[in-house]
């Protein structure tokens, strides 16, 4: 992948749409089983969202190879200026919300490999959003997202809700941290512009009583101990439990430090 810097002085800034799931993400990766066999033949003939294919997914993370994904098809990516004209929202939905099909109903309260094997886990967004130590012990490795926009005036039409979609492009490209990249796929090189994914989870995560935002490694093992014990015992064998314990004290040994530090200087702790 070639990179090049395209803020040029930070004048905007992107942020999600102050929407529960707006960011979409599961619909880029746990929800939809590879070429999209989730929808089945009938729904496959219907009309497509619009981010699709002009938006994917971009993981990288040092070290490792990047990881693409492309989106559901029927996955709506919507951007548009903010009523204070200056700054850019986005906004990602389901286009057949009322239809979708059984996996993504019970996402994330229910997820699993197959419709028969669920059990439940944090949505990818809550994973992402989660703490360097959480992501390092469950993934190995810390991770960026970002939305991977093709970078043609005719794909940019299909998301871009305002009239000027020239004038859109340009405000994307006076944001902070978007690079243009040259991303390979299958052989081909093809332009795509990056936006990174922000952590931010206020008004973002889906939030049930099943789901609730990661806040310790403690609380999200004893919240989804299948999911994270299989991804653990992958990683780390028969020593699985051993990582997890000192993972754990290391944590909240460092939780209790920064709060002594805290409460020397500051009396709000
Ligand atoms: S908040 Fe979670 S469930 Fe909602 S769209 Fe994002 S990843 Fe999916
Ligand atoms: S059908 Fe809708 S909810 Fe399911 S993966 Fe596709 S866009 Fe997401």
């Amino acid at each position: 992948m070639n990179t090049s810097d395209a803020t040029h002085g930070n004048h905007v800034s992107i942020t999600f749409a102050e929407s529960e799931c707006s960011d979409g993400m599961c619909c880029f990766t746990c929800v939809i089983p590879p070429k999209n066999e989730h929808l089945g033949f009938f729904k496959s003939l219907w009309k497509k969202g619009t981010g699709y294919p002009h938006v994917k997914l971009l993981v990288t993370s040092e070290g490792y190879k990047n990881e693409l994904y492309d989106s559901c098809k029927f996955l709506d990516f919507t951007i548009f200026s903010d009523t204070t004209d200056a700054h850019l929202k986005m906004d990602l939905r389901c286009s057949v919300y009322k239809s979708r099909p059984m996996q993504c109903r019970g996402y994330p309260d229910e997820a699993g490999e197959s419709l028969y094997q669920r059990i439940s886990g944090p949505c990818i967004f809550n994973e992402y959003a989660a703490s360097g130590a959480y992501k390092k012990l469950v993934y190995k490795r810390e991770w960026q997202a970002f939305y991977a926009i093709r970078d043609d005036i005719k794909a940019l039409g299909h998301i871009c809700a305002d009239d000027d979609t020239s004038l859109v492009r340009e405000k994307i490209l006076k944001t902070k941290d978007v690079h243009l990249a040259t991303l390979s796929i299958n052989g081909e090189e093809f332009d795509y512009i990056l936006i990174p994914i922000r952590k931010k989870t206020q008004n973002i995560l889906y939030l049930s009583k099943k789901h609730q935002p990661i806040s310790t490694i403690r609380q999200a093992y004893h919240k989804w101990q299948e999911k994270i014990q299989r991804n653990l015992q992958n990683h780390y064998g028969h020593d699985w439990e051993i990582r997890l314990k000192n993972e754990i004290e290391m944590e909240e040994n460092d939780a209790c430090k920064r709060c002594d530090e805290d409460t020397a200087g500051n009396l709000e702790c």
